[in-house]
């Protein structure tokens, strides 16, 4: 396309290629060690049980503090980490940082809170993810019960049987294993019989729709009677409106998160909201 539109344009479309090849190595360089300079951060976004809107646990979703640019999206930093490698570190540190922070969660006497945490592709491609996960768990006092692992769909269908392994080793040390974004790749439904996992995270395009759109609607509920007939969790996500929350609700979803409920938030301020 860009060769037939003549010789200029195609210099135009490999200059902008160009920059936007050179911004991410920079991003990439500016992310080594942001870590450990203090620039990543986890916030929390609450979950509630929507049948009595009880605060059941909450995820953890990374930040980037940027010395020059700001605050930079995860959409934007997760991807230059995983493409360089970065990844492995960086998931790391939070997940032991996850954990850490749900240990001052649990209050005596009550059911201890889970915190649940976004773990990429490549993280479950390297296999070492039940060794990461034991140490996170050891250095922390964390019951693995209370750390969910989030893993999306297409990570796992990429190469089901060596996935299915790896879910079932992690699952047997009692950590919970939910699928995130779930219903984005479709295949989903029959997939969920031959995929060993705790919970399904209903992604937020079906939730927002929900309201307007009777196949969005007839989807959820769907996978909602589907997942439950397996024994399996399912979490709503981006609930942005009451009406959202209550259909949800209604048709037996069993948790959800979402703006509505609360906005993704510091630790501390986290921490608080479980005092409450
Ligand atoms: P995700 O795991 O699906 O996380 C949910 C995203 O939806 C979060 O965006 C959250 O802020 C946003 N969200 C929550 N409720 C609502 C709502 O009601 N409406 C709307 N419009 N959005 C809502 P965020 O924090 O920007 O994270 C984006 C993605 O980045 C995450 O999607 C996750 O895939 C990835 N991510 C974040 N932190 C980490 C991390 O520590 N490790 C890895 N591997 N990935 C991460
Ligand atoms: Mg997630
Ligand atoms: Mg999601
Ligand atoms: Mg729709």
């Amino acid at each position: 396309q860009a060769k037939v539109a003549g010789k200029g344009c195609y210099r135009f479309y490999s200059k902008a290629m160009d920059q936007a090849v050179e911004r991410r190595v920079q991003l990439e360089e500016e992310l080594r060690g942001a870590w450990e300079r203090g620039e990543l951060s986890l916030h929390y976004q609450p979950i509630y049980r929507l049948a009595d809107r009880r605060l059941m646990g909450a995820e953890a979703l990374c930040r980037w503090q940027h010395p020059r640019l700001g605050v930079v999206p995860p959409s934007v930093f997760i991807e230059v980490a995983e493409q360089s490698g970065l990844i492995e570190s960086l998931g790391r540190h939070v997940l032991v940082q996850a954990c850490q922070d749900a240990a001052a969660w649990s209050q005596p006497g009550m059911e201890p809170p889970f915190v649940s945490v976004n773990i990429s592709p490549r993280q479950l491609r390297t296999g070492d993810l039940p060794d990461v996960v034991a140490s996170a768990l050891a250095a922390t006092g964390v019951l693995p019960k209370q750390l969910h692992l989030e893993l999306t769909e297409t990570a796992v269908l990429g190469d089901e049987v060596q996935a299915s392994a790896l879910l079932s080793r992690l699952r047997a040390t009692g950590v919970k294993v939910w699928l995130d974004d779930f219903g984005t790749g479709f295949s989903g439904l029959s997939h969920l019989r031959r995929v060993p996992v705790d919970g399904v995270k209903i992604d937020r395009s079906f939730v927002a729709d929900v309201l307007r759109d009777p196949d969005d609607l007839a989807l959820t509920s769907a996978i909602i009677a589907m997942a439950h007939s397996l024994g399996i969790t399912v979490v709503a996500e981006g609930i942005e409106a009451e009406g959202q929350y209550e259909v949800l609700r209604e048709r037996g979803c069993d948790q959800g998160q979402g703006f509505w409920l609360g906005r993704p938030m510091p630790a501390s301020e986290m921490q608080r909201r479980f005092r409450e």
